[in-house]
C-alpha cells in the first residue's frame, strides 16, 4: 500500500509538497489572509510531506480495476487545481492603501497613458485590467492626436479608446475618463485634456486652437512632462504663461513615469497649479513596473467629496492632490501633512524611562508608501533613533533612551522627524512631530 517506487521516484514524490507549496507561496495566493499567515519553513515542508505520504497511502498506485481513485488521477486533479488557481492569481488586485483625510475620500488615479490608437502597444481594454490589478480607482487613456505611428493598421478615431474600454471599466468598477494628448513641439510641448465629451474637435492644425477646443468642453488641462526635453529650468516659456493667463492650464505633471521634475514642482507652487503624477505608459505596465519587487506605478492621489467623475473634476480643479511616484510623495502641506500623520501610528505614546534602560515603541505605517524618517529635533537628555524606515503596512521599532540623570516626574515631550520622501517643495521635506508622555522613574 505504501510507495513501491524506487529511490529517485520517492525523492521526487517527497519534493512535490515543496514545489506545490512554494508555488502557492510565491504566487498571489499568499495574498489570501489565511495563506499569508503561514510562514514557509522546513517544518511546513515536513508537514506537507506527511500529507503527501498519507495521500499516497489512501490513494495508492493503481493495482487493479477496483480502486476508485488512483494516485495518477489524484495528481491530475491536483494539477487542474493549480491551473485554476493560476487563473485566480491573474485577477489579483494590489490595493493602494492611503487614509481618507480632512473629511474627503482618497482615490487613486492615473490620467495619462497610451494604447495602439497612438504609439502605445496595447489594446484599450488591457489598460483597464492593469489599472484594476494595480489598485487604481480612476483611469484616463490619453492617446496622442498628432502622433499616430499605427494609423495604417488602427484607424485614427480619437474617441475609440474610451468607447472600447468603457464597458470593461464599468464591469471592473474603474472610473474611466475620456481624454487626449495634444502633442506639439517645444516650447509648446504636450498637454493633456480630460473630461472631454468629444476628442475629435481637438484635432486642429493650430496648437492653440486644440487647447481652446478642450477648454470650450470644460476640460481639465495640464502640461505633461514639462522638463522632458529641457531640464535647464527654462522650459516655462511665453506659451505656458499665455495659457495660464487665459485660464487654459490647470495643472502640471511633477512626476511622469519615474521622472520627478524639480523645476516643474516649483512652477506648480508658484502659479497655484494642480500637482499631478502619471505613468504615461506605452508598453504593458508589467514591463515597466515590477510589482513583485515592490515597485508601484506612478499615480495621483485625489481627495474627493464623492467618488464620481464630477467629484474627481471638482477635486482636481481645487488642487486636492498628492503625487505618489517612485516611492516619493509630493504635495501641498494642507494634504500631505494629514496624509502622513494619519499613516504613522505609534503603539503607545505613554513611556516610562528608568535610568539608561531603553524603551522600545512600535511605529506602524498604514500607507502604501514606505516612509523614510530622519531625526530633526529632539529634547535634550533623551535619545531617539537618528533615522527610522517605516515600510508600508509594517511596524518598525523606535528605541527611546533616557540619560539616567533626569529627576523623577512625568511630562510631555516632542520629537520631530523629517519625512525625507514626502516633499512639500523641491528639497523641502515635511516634518512631523511625535508627542510622548514620559515618566522618569528611579
Ligand atoms: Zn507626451
Ligand atoms: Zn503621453
Amino acid at each position: 500500500m505504501l510507495f513501491h517506487s524506487d529511490k529517485t521516484k520517492d525523492n521526487l514524490v517527497a519534493a512535490m509538497p515543496r514545489y506545490v507549496y512554494s508555488w502557492f507561496y510565491y504566487s498571489g495566493l499568499r495574498a489570501m489572509p489565511a495563506l499569508d499567515s503561514i510562514p514557509y519553513s522546513r517544518e511546513d515542508e515536513h508537514f506537507l510531506w506527511k500529507v503527501w505520504y498519507t495521500v499516497g497511502t489512501i490513494f495508492p498506485k493503481h493495482h487493479g480495476a477496483k480502486k476508485m481513485i488512483t494516485r495518477k488521477t489524484f495528481t491530475s486533479l491536483l494539477l487542474l487545481f493549480v491551473v485554476l488557481c493560476a487563473t485566480v492569481y491573474a485577477q489579483t488586485r494590489t490595493e493602494v492603501a492611503f487614509p481618507d483625510i480632512n473629511g474627503y475620500r482618497t482615490i487613486t488615479a492615473d490620467l495619462h497613458m497610451h494604447t495602439v490608437f497612438s504609439d502605445g502597444t496595447v489594446w484599450p481594454t488591457v489598460r483597464v485590467g492593469e489599472a484594476w490589478r494595480n489598485g487604481l480607482d480612476v483611469l484616463s487613456i490619453t492617446d496622442h492626436l498628432e502622433y499616430l505611428p499605427h494609423k495604417d493598421d488602427v484607424l485614427p478615431k480619437f474617441n475609440r479608446p474610451y468607447e472600447i474600454a468603457k464597458p470593461e471599466a464599468d464591469k471592473m468598477g474603474i472610473m474611466l475618463i475620456r481624454g487626449a494628448e495634444i502633442t506639439r513641439d517645444e516650447p509648446h510641448g504636450h498637454f493633456n485634456a480630460i473630461f472631454l465629451s468629444d476628442c475629435e474637435p481637438l484635432n486642429t492644425p493650430d496648437q492653440k486652437d486644440a487647447v481652446k477646443a478642450a477648454q470650450e468642453q470644460g476640460a481639465f488641462i495640464w502640461w505633461n512632462h514639462p522638463e522632458w526635453k529641457r531640464d535647464d529650468g527654462k522650459a516655462w516659456c511665453e506659451i505656458q504663461q499665455e495659457y495660464l493667463d487665459l485660464g487654459w492650464m490647470h495643472g502640471l505633471e511633477v512626476f511622469n513615469g519615474g521622472s520627478y521634475y524639480v523645476n516643474a514642482h516649483q512652477w506648480a507652487l508658484d502659479h497655484n497649479l494642480t500637482l499631478l503624477g502619471n505613468t504615461d505608459i506605452h508598453a504593458p505596465i508589467d514591463e515597466i513596473y515590477n510589482y513583485a519587487e515592490g515597485e508601484h506605478r506612478t499615480m495621483t492621489l485625489v481627495f474627493v467629496k464623492e467618488n464620481t467623475p464630477e467629484g474627481l473634476k471638482e477635486a482636481l480643479f481645487e488642487r486636492r492632490t498628492v503625487v505618489f511616484g517612485s516611492g516619493k510623495l509630493v504635495g501641498r502641506e494642507e494634504w500631505l501633512r494629514p496624509l502622513i500623520e494619519a499613516s504613522v501610528k505609534m503603539e503607545t505614546s505613554d513611556i516610562t524611562l528608568r535610568g539608561k534602560s531603553p524603551v522600545v515603541v512600535s511605529v506602524f505605517n498604514a500607507c502604501a508608501a514606505p516612509l523614510d524618517l530622519e531625526l530633526a529635533d529632539r529634547p535634550s537628555g533623551i535619545a531617539f533613533p537618528k533615522s527610522l524606515l517605516l515600510p508600508s503596512g509594517k511596524s518598525a521599532q523606535m528605541r527611546v533612551q533616557g540619560g539616567g540623570n533626569a529627576p523623577a516626574g512625568t511630562g510631555p515631550i516632542e520629537v520631530s522627524y523629517a519625512v525625507k520622501n514626502a516633499l512639500l517643495a523641491p528639497n523641502t521635506p515635511l516634518t512631523i512631530k511625535l508627542v510622548f508622555k514620559v515618566t522618569f522613574a528611579q
